[in-house]
């Protein structure tokens, strides 16, 4: 367990806020859902895989459990682990405390940086209060923020394709942020000014909508011809493949039900994609109590699918609301499958296999005295 040293009191906390959905008021019952249907003939729902949780989000979930374990209560995080109401309060009530800063962490506690990483500067600030850190960032992430250094010692000027204010996009920025300009959208591409259009590379952000960014991307390099790639995509894997899949399920939805947290990047970029690809209405929902029953009057076919940071046990309930609603045929849409397992953060690799060498120590002892 953490000991936390009291001689230098940290800041009034500022503990991460999670705000209140929206629950419809008032539950309607399936036959009067039923009997206002504008619609005749079998519902059914259309499944998107994959869906849900992705091998950096399962990392981090995993590393903060660990650390409970190992360590005990309390165990700090900065900002959300991932961006899901869901993990974050069944962490909470484990006994983990998400602050916004490293100054609301006392002084030698254990903190973890969240799978959207973090610039140099907080890794420092940790390191300046003496706080004991496991670094969750997403490999993924780190892979950017990688580039980011190597284009900047080489004198480029980064063009970061990402929303300001997203705690990934801070991050990577902090790598370089004299030679990192970010670029939200299109429409911010005739007001940048660069220093050297012949010295330019593009990132992004990792939770983009492909679709989007490639746009943004046109747009730069209409006006910037020499602008240079990124030496792989940095919109992740599960980005694009959760994006593929609900491509593929929206033209046949009367509506989309995107399970995700507001503040999920991706999985609000879910809903705008399904939208973009023909669905008739699209909603994101953090839990199946948000859903509104009269949603479903005008919905024959109903598309279903989850943010990369979304545990599986949220849609299985979005499910059960479904059938109890007459929608128990459930046609699963795979566009792909996903193999990808990330190792542990090192930090907390080494401190598990410290316990196994004392357990095995512990055993040989005990082998020994018989
Ligand atoms: S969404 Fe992509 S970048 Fe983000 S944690 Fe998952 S795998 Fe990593």
């Amino acid at each position: 367990m953490t000991t936390p040293v009291t001689s230098d009191a940290p800041a009034r906390p500022r503990h991460v806020s999670i705000p209140t959905p929206i629950v419809p008021p008032k539950r309607r019952a399936p036959e009067e859902i039923a009997a206002a249907s504008t619609f005749s003939g079998e519902r059914r729902v259309l499944l998107a895989a994959p869906r849900g949780y992705c091998a950096g989000v399962d990392r981090a979930v995993v590393a903060v459990e660990k650390a409970l374990e190992r360590y005990g209560p309390p165990v700090y995080v900065r900002k959300e682990i991932v961006h899901n109401r869901h993990v974050v309060e069944t962490l909470t009530e484990k006994g983990v405390v998400f602050v916004e800063e490293t100054d609301e962490v006392p002084e030698g506690a254990l903190l973890v940086f969240s799978a959207h990483g973090v610039s140099p500067a907080v890794k420092q600030s940790a390191e300046d209060r003496g706080l004991q850190t496991i670094d969750a960032t997403c490999p993924l992430v780190t892979k950017v923020h990688r580039e980011a250094v190597r284009f900047a010692k080489q004198d480029y000027e980064i063009l970061l394709v990402g929303h300001d204010g997203h705690e990934e996009v801070e991050g990577t920025y902090g790598e370089a942020p004299e030679n990192t300009t970010i670029v939200n959208g299109p429409w911010e591409v005739d007001q940048i000014e660069v220093k050297d259009p012949d010295r330019l590379v593009w990132l992004s952000q990792t939770t983009l909508s492909v679709d989007e960014t490639m746009e943004t991307v046109t747009r730069l390099k209409e006006r910037f011809p020499n602008l240079q790639d990124p030496p792989s995509d940095d919109i992740c894997y599960a980005t694009s493949n959760r994006q593929a899949a609900i491509k593929k399920v929206a033209p046949d939805s009367d509506l989309v039900i995107v399970v995700g947290s507001a503040n999920s990047s991706n999985s609000v970029r879910l809903k705008e994609v399904a939208l973009e690809y023909g669905a008739r209405r699209a909603e994101r929902v953090d839990f199946a109590a948000q859903i509104d029953e009269t949603w479903f009057q005008d919905a024959q076919t109903i598309g279903v699918t989850s943010g990369a940071s979304v545990p599986d046990v949220l849609v299985g309930e979005v499910l059960r609301l479904l059938e109890d609603y007459g929608y128990g045929d459930v046609e699963e849409v795979v566009t792909a499958e996903e193999d990808i397992v990330f190792s542990l953060p090192k930090e907390i690799r080494k401190a598990l296999q410290e316990v196994e060498a004392n357990d095995d120590v512990g055993r040989g002892g005990r082998r020994r005295s018989r």
